[in-house]
């Protein structure tokens, strides 16, 4: 067991060392020392990050007939808040400092670290716990009583201060869909059940930001409102519950490496009647949250009508009244892209020689095909190389140029930031030697080294 999570931390600080040597994510702020709990993706990062998006938007907004895609703003009105429930003890976490340092930690991952589950706990019962346990703080100091610490980031807006400007970073995307249902509802007449997705960063005073991009300050989420009659609410789970798995499936997840965590009853919020997390088997960490799935009843929007005195009934054709019930799907982009390098991160023996790839489905790695020269320096090698770049960039967009180093060290190269294929045009393509050959381009595939002889009229269909 031992043995399996130090193989695991040293698969993901290997990982963790390709997004930085290759592009993929650095380091906020990092020539300042770095901003804690912050990430900056790199150029081949956000490639990864926006196909994981659009990806998403294609399957559950634009590839549906039931849903509809939103895109509130990320300052909202602090009533929003308080009426979400935001401002309150809900969205906070237990903290303690270490009392010699000053350093703060989270008392329920202090607590879960010996088996000891502080969901829902109250102050006292976390502290008694923890002089029970005899726990201190990771230096070994003693731990300060533990407190109520709230997530959310605040800011004031406009010139004056005061508490009237104060605003909130949004914490989660999902409240701008709520608040908005209405306005969707009067837009869009749509007929129950129906869907409002957003995609959109969030914001976390997260007490212990840790672990790569697992628990971040700011971060992306993908978030679905799936609005249903009270009474089909167990039909429709279901149904997104599969919903999900296929999402896991397209992202190339192996499915031993996904599970659902059942929320036990006595953990669930007070609204929610069901949760599932979805979680996955992080390298050197194990099973956790990757996405959340929970059936909220009515509890959102009855909150918003009784605070903001707009209702939120949706009216049948035949003229009945109902506050809809919402199922929650929710994903985190951050933790999702972790999972997916992760996953993909290969290591084998290729040509005698250690190599490492990763073996990224093709609709989400950050270039499709590279195009290379076999040689740079003959210019019509080059030519014909730049028509053929050309031709697969208007096609596919994501096509890189590479004709730095010799044929293998780009091989190399593209294996390691997952590119499926690589097109290399040679003198058979000029048909100088050959002329059956003429017109004609090796394409190497990256997960088995092999190379095929294909006529360029045929890339387009065979690369697709
Ligand atoms: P956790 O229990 O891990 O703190 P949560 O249950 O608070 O997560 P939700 O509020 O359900 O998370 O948010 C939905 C999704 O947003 C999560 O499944 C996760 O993918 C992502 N997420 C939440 N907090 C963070 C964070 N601090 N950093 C990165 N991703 C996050």
């Amino acid at each position: 067991m031992a043995a399996e999570k130090n193989e695991g931390v040293e698969k993901m600080e290997k990982v963790v060392s390709l997004c930085k040597r290759r592009g993929f994510v650095f380091q906020g702020s990092e020539i300042y020392g770095g901003l804690k709990g912050t990430w900056d993706l790199g150029p081949l990062g956000v490639a990864l990050n926006n196909r994981i998006k659009s990806e998403w938007w294609k399957m559950f907004v634009d590839g549906r007939e039931d849903m509809y895609g939103l895109d509130a703003a990320i300052l909202m009105n602090a009533k929003v808040w308080e009426a979400s429930g935001h401002t309150g003890a809900g969205f906070c976490d237990p903290l303690v400092e270490d009392t010699e340092t000053g350093e703060r930690y989270r008392a329920d991952h202090l607590l879960k670290d010996v088996g000891i589950n502080a969901d829902g706990m109250a102050l006292p019962d976390i502290d008694a716990a923890i002089t029970a346990n005899n726990i201190k703080s990771p230096k070994g100091n003693p731990l300060s009583p533990a407190r109520q610490f709230n997530l959310m980031f605040e800011t004031t807006i406009g010139a004056t201060a005061g508490p009237d400007g104060k605003v909130y970073l949004r914490p989660e995307t999902a409240q701008g869909i709520f608040v908005n249902f209405k306005n969707v509802v009067d837009s869009m007449s749509p007929k129950m059940p129906f869907g409002i997705g957003q995609i959109g960063k969030a914001f976390r005073n997260e007490i212990a930001p840790r672990e790569f991009l697992f628990r971040v300050r700011e971060f992306e989420q993908m978030e679905i409102e799936y609005f249903v009659k009270p009474e089909d609410w167990e039909v429709q789970f279901e149904a997104w519950r599969v919903a999900l798995w296929n999402w896991f499936d397209h992202l190339g997840l192996k499915r031993e490496n996904v599970q659902e965590f059942e929320v036990p009853e006595n953990d669930l919020a007070h609204y929610s009647k069901r949760t599932i997390d979805f979680e996955y088997n992080y390298p050197g960490k194990g099973f956790d949250e990757l996405a959340g799935f929970a059936y909220r009843t009515d509890h959102d929007l009855k909150s918003h009508m009784n605070a903001s005195g707009v209702s939120m009934e949706y009216i049948e054709p035949d003229g009945t009244r109902f506050i809809p019930h919402v199922l929650e799907p929710s994903f985190g982009v951050g933790r999702a892209l972790t999972a997916v390098l992760v996953e993909a991160y290969q290591e084998d023996e290729m040509n005698g020689e250690v190599r490492t790839y990763l073996k990224l489905p093709a609709h989400l790695a950050p270039y499709r095909v590279a195009v290379s020269p076999l040689l740079k320096n003959k210019p019509e090698l080059v030519e014909k190389a730049r028509e053929v770049f050309s031709l697969l960039k208007k096609e596919f967009g994501n096509v890189a140029w590479d004709d730095n180093g010799n044929v293998g060290k780009r091989y190399r190269r593209q294996d390691e930031i997952g590119t499926p294929y690589c097109i290399v045009i040679d003198f058979d393509t000029l048909g100088e030697e050959n002329p059956e050959q003429k017109d004609t381009v090796t394409i190497r595939h990256r997960d088995t080294g092999e190379q095929e002889r294909v006529a360029i009229a045929d890339l387009i269909s065979k690369l697709k």
